[in-house]
């Protein structure tokens, strides 16, 4: 926007929002000064932003001897997002704001085999409760993110390959959602939109890799400041990469010793059931760990070990600052983490490891519904889209 030349095209009211957004501009001269537009535009263009709750006007404090200046900020609380992250045993839903904070969340306890009609129908049913408890309309509603456990064409909103979830592939999914809520839908893969959140919780980082270790393991990549998807929206399924000394055994995919297999939190439920463990969920695997038990220990340490391996050629790769683990096995970080450290620092390149920081994810449980409500934000607060909604009040 700085630069504009007086050539181009007039600012739109939804240029003038970002600006105001990105704290660029907060008044109505500096819009001026910053677009070229005369005051009147300005103000026809403020006007609308204010009338549809985008922005809000407050009196600044007054400058020695003038009038106070009125400042224009982004209205968080101008309207809602639904979030809905679906994942293999439970998903979660939330009513957001338009930063993306919680305002409201529940959790759906069923696992999501019963199949998108059934699962998605469900959350609608969630998130109207959840609104009706927060006293929150279904005018403000501006948009719904959703994220599922497998590969998505983001571009319109079709899963396409979901391995773990029979009943999910090549489905449509947004008309399942906007027969309820007649608003955009985005849909992408869990992990990146986990890896949006974190991205968003970590404002000085633009290159970080997400790991999320849960029922399976993924990754999602931001780089430059910008989350990649890949060609065909497959980036970051390192669970199907080989790792080198496992012990032979066969995964979903049709390889053998995929990191899924060998190092997923239900790949130690079933390895410490099979040592006479108690261990039926993900969350014994973590009491396990955090009682000390000295198998439950050492698993955890090899599967960090394994899944270092993978990311090692991944660190070298693509220099991430920082690698961020989130899923519900980083209860049981400092195992994980041991064996995740050990790996990466001794397969990849001192250049790539001397700075980087490996952590659990600020925004523990979450980052998946953040990330699918900063996924649709990203849609429905941008300049286009704002005029698109403007020119049809
Ligand atoms: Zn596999």
């Amino acid at each position: 926007m700085r630069g504009r030349t007086p050539t181009s095209a007039p600012a739109t009211a939804g240029e003038i929002f970002r600006l105001v957004r990105d704290g660029v501009a907060g008044t109505r001269t500096e819009i001026g000064r910053e677009t070229g537009l005369s005051r009147t535009a300005v103000a026809a263009r403020v006007d609308r932003l204010l009338a549809d709750n985008l922005v809000t006007e407050v009196l600044g404090a007054a400058a020695t001897g003038g009038r106070p200046a009125a400042r224009l900020e982004f209205n968080s609380s101008g309207g809602t997002v639904l979030a809905i992250s679906v994942g293999v045993s439970r998903s979660k839903v939330a009513v957001c704001d338009l930063t993306g904070a919680v305002l409201a969340e529940d959790v759906l306890d069923q696992p999501a085999s019963v199949g998108p009609y059934r699962l998605l129908g469900d959350a609608v049913t969630a998130c109207e409760k959840l609104l009706l408890s927060g006293d929150l309309d279904d005018t403000g509603i501006r948009g719904i993110g959703l994220s599922v456990p497998g590969s998505v064409d983001s571009a319109n909103g079709w899963s396409v390959g979901v391995p773990s979830l029979p009943g999910w592939e090549r489905v449509e999914l947004p008309p399942l959602l906007t027969e309820r809520f007649a608003v955009p839908v985005r849909v992408d893969n869990d992990v990146n939109v986990m890896a949006l959140a974190e991205h968003a919780a970590h404002p000085d980082v633009d290159d970080l890799l997400m790991v999320k270790i849960g029922s399976g393991v993924g990754a999602g990549l931001v780089s430059g400041g910008d989350l990649q998807r890949g060609a065909w929206g497959a980036a970051g399924e390192i669970g199907h990469t080989p790792v080198h000394d496992g012990p032979g055994v066969g995964c979903g995919c049709g390889n053998v010793d995929c990191l899924e297999v060998l190092a997923s939190g239900a790949a130690l439920v079933r390895d410490l059931a099979a040592q006479g463990r108690d261990a039926h969920t993900i969350a014994d695997v973590v009491a396990l760990v955090k009682q000390g038990d000295p198998d439950a220990v050492r698993l955890v340490r090899i599967a960090g070990r394994r899944l270092g391996e993978v990311l090692a050629a991944a660190v070298n790769l693509v220099n991430p600052a920082l690698v961020a683990i989130g899923g519900d096995l980083v209860g049981a970080f400092d195992p994980l983490v041991a064996g995740v450290r050990e790996a990466i620092y001794r397969r990849s390149m001192a250049a790539v490891t001397q700075n980087l920081r490996i952590e659990p994810g600020l925004l523990s449980g979450r980052s998946g519904v953040m990330g699918c409500a900063i996924l649709v934000l990203d849609e429905v607060l941008s300049p286009t889209s704002i005029d698109g909604v403007l020119s049809r009040v």
